[in-house]
């Protein structure tokens, strides 16, 4: 039962100065209905500085400045990771991530660990989330159990199959579609109090607004942010319409910000300074109660589901590590006389490239860094971090390296540190298929060994622009950027099976060859580098050696009719005609529409004579795909034999049609 919740917003709307220490003396007399709807936004990899009501100019968010202007704004706020599932896991269970062990993409959310929906699900909450990228789909294996304690997840993302699909209808969702889907569930779903999460991911490379925001701003990051909050703007409107805005509490905030070249970062990931550890932090309560106000003093992400639950009177779970920020808004306490210490980490150098992984600590002016050359930066008089005091200021640097150390022990899991969970093939390439490298096969299993991310920064923009290069079927401008990392680090599995890739789409197959084995033997269970290599084998004749590839991929995935397919056709070449048949029919039970399956069922059955069996395949496969010329051909041979000449007059007519027209 959400008993006690906002029964203060109903007595506060008369007496603004009161908040949450009403609450409990009220408590238990408040029927659920009582209870604040919550919207719940995350905006991914957003500058602060970008916010105009956190004094930028470039006018990109006027609907978020509107929601400013009639809640809390925390002006100094700041994620604890610079990756998208690690901050997420953060922000929900209000943990550090050398706690919740979300240190990378992939893995899961641990099954006991309180978490923020649940808790609300489990208070009396209609609870749905609106998802916006692969990344944070747990179905598709990205993020498993970030839908634990939501009614309804709506995810539903899958990696590209070829480069004419589009990412918007495989890896990721436009904002707009994001809102579309969460006010299409609204309208349907009228129950309260409900708590809604939508994530918005338009922000994250590649950046791609659409129009008018294409042009609309000097650089297309900014035109997404402006494209992010113009969506945002019109779930605003809607809840305004339909009488739900004022009573519901918005908390809206970025999991890490965009590098954009800062310290020769393109993206985010590997460094820890403000441009993606500084973020968007805003809460509008029910009733505009606290509007206005803005909190100057340092805070945290972490800090966020100790404040939600906080001001909805709930017990905290005593696994939480941040501090509730109620008493902050409330202004005049302790805390707002303080900046609190805020800790952030990044295992994502370590884990993708084996280097070695970062750690900070903004404390009083600093911020320090954990690196394998240490950096100190006084943040009152260096907003950018560009003058590292580790060397002239060894003492102050080694005082709050200690307290790093220390604050991280303290509040290190109580599992023992974090597993050693390696990443799926699956889940490599789903990774890939953002733009992010997983999977290193040279990582040691010290994460604070390896080379200093500041002196490999380059390699990893380029490897991120070859991937994301090879995602939009630009492969020949892909290949020496992916040949480039390599030689500096050969090790870098995602490197070479993607080289691998894009060197078979231009049909440059011994080359291919070289580097897709090269990734098998990094990562050999990756069913995409393996079913890339048979490709590269079947293609240049090597239909035997092609074989074994094709078996494992095909026993991998049983569902995936490419696979299947590829399999029989490799049969069917090499003297096992019985088997292809078989795994075709599968296919055929799989996919009815297979062309290529239709096409070599038909074929195989009309050289073993039996023309009445082939025809209905062969003319499936003229039905799928018209404008082929084989397979007019193949069905006026099957015409043929079952002695229908004028029937295979005709088809031959068309295939000769069809052939000189692709030939002109
Ligand atoms: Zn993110």
């Amino acid at each position: 039962m959400v008993n006690s919740l906002f029964v203060f917003m109903r007595i506060c709307f008369m007496q603004p100065s009161c908040l949450i220490g009403l609450v409990l003396v009220a408590a238990s007399l408040q029927a659920l209905a009582e209870a604040p709807n919550i919207v719940f936004i995350t905006v991914d990899t957003t500058r602060a500085d970008r916010m105009d009501f956190l004094g930028s100019k470039r006018g990109l968010t006027p609907n978020l400045d509107i929601v400013a202007q009639q809640g809390v704004v925390f002006e100094r706020a700041y994620s604890q990771a610079p990756l998208t599932p690690v901050s997420h896991a953060t922000i929900f269970t209000g943990t550090y991530p050398q706690f919740h062990t979300v240190t990378d993409f992939g893995h899961p959310l641990p099954a006991l660990l309180p978490y923020v929906p649940e808790i609300l699900q489990k208070s009396g909450y209609h609870t749905a989330a609106f998802i916006g990228s692969l990344i944070l789909d747990p179905k598709a294996s990205m993020a498993p159990g970030f839908d634990r304690g939501f009614d309804y997840f709506n995810a539903g993302f899958r990696p590209k199959q070829s480069p004419n699909e589009s990412r918007y209808d495989t890896v990721e969702r436009r904002a707009g579609d994001v809102v579309r889907n969460a006010t299409t569930w609204l309208d349907k779903n009228r129950k309260t109090p409900f708590f809604v999460w939508i994530h918005l991911y338009d922000p994250h490379a590649p950046y791609d607004p659409p129009p008018p925001f294409d042009t609309k701003f000097k650089d297309l990051y900014d035109g997404e942010v402006a494209y992010a909050d113009a969506s945002l703007g019109k779930l605003f409107s809607y809840l305004r319409q339909q009488g739900l805005y004022e009573r519901s509490l918005i908390v809206l905030m970025s999991d890490h910000g965009e590098s954009l070249g800062a310290h020769g970062e393109a993206m985010h990931g590997i460094f820890l300074y403000d441009e993606t550890i500084h973020v968007p932090l805003l809460f509008k309560l029910p009733g505009e109660l606290l509007a206005g106000r803005r909190v100057t003093s340092r805070v945290r992400l972490i800090d966020v589901a100790p404040t939600l639950l906080g001001m909805l009177s709930l017990p905290l779970p005593p696994t939480f590590q941040g501090e509730s920020l109620v008493p902050v808004m409330k202004g005049g306490t302790k805390i707002s006389a303080s900046d609190l210490p805020a800790y952030a980490e990044t295992d994502y150098p370590h884990r993708a490239f084996g280097w070695s992984s970062l750690r900070s600590l903004r404390s009083g002016k600093y911020l320090a860094i954990r690196a394998p050359k240490p950096e100190l930066y006084d943040e009152t008089q260096d907003k950018a971090d560009q003058r590292n005091l580790a060397a002239s200021s060894p003492a102050v640097t080694s005082t709050l390296l200690a307290q790093l150390n220390e604050m991280r022990d303290k509040t290190a899991s109580y599992h023992g540190g974090t597993e050693k969970a390696s990443l799926t093939s699956d889940q490599t390439a789903n990774l890939a298929a953002l733009g992010y490298a997983g999977g290193s096969a040279s990582a040691s299993a010290d994460p604070l060994q390896g080379a200093d991310p500041k002196d490999k920064i380059e390699i990893s923009n380029v490897l991120h622009e070859g991937m994301i290069a090879v995602e939009d079927g630009r492969y020949t401008e892909a290949i020496p950027l992916l040949q480039h990392v390599l030689n500096d680090s050969p090790a870098i599995t995602v490197a070479q099976g993607q080289l691998g890739i894009a060197l078979a789409r231009v049909k440059r197959y011994p080359e291919a060859i070289v580097a897709l084995q090269k990734a098998v033997q990094l990562l050999p269970d990756s069913v995409e580098s393996q079913y890339e290599l048979g490709l590269a084998l079947f293609e240049t004749g090597k239909w035997r050696e092609s074989t074994p590839y094709f078996e494992f991929v095909a026993k991998k995935r049983p569902k995936w009719p490419d696979a299947q397919y590829s399999l029989a056709s490799v049969y069917a070449r090499t003297q096992h005609v019985p088997e292809a048949v078989d795994l075709l029919h599968g296919v055929l039970e799989l996919n009815p529409e297979h062309f290529r399956a239709n096409l070599l069922l038909g074929r195989i059955l009309t050289l073993e004579h039996l023309p009445d069996q082939a025809m209905p395949y062969l003319q499936k496969a003229v039905e799928v795909a018209p404008e082929n010329f084989e397979a007019h051909a193949f069905l006026g041979d099957a015409y043929e034999q079952a002695g229908n000449e004028l029937a295979a007059k005709g088809e031959r007519a068309r295939s000769e049609s069809l052939k000189a027209g692709s030939n002109q």
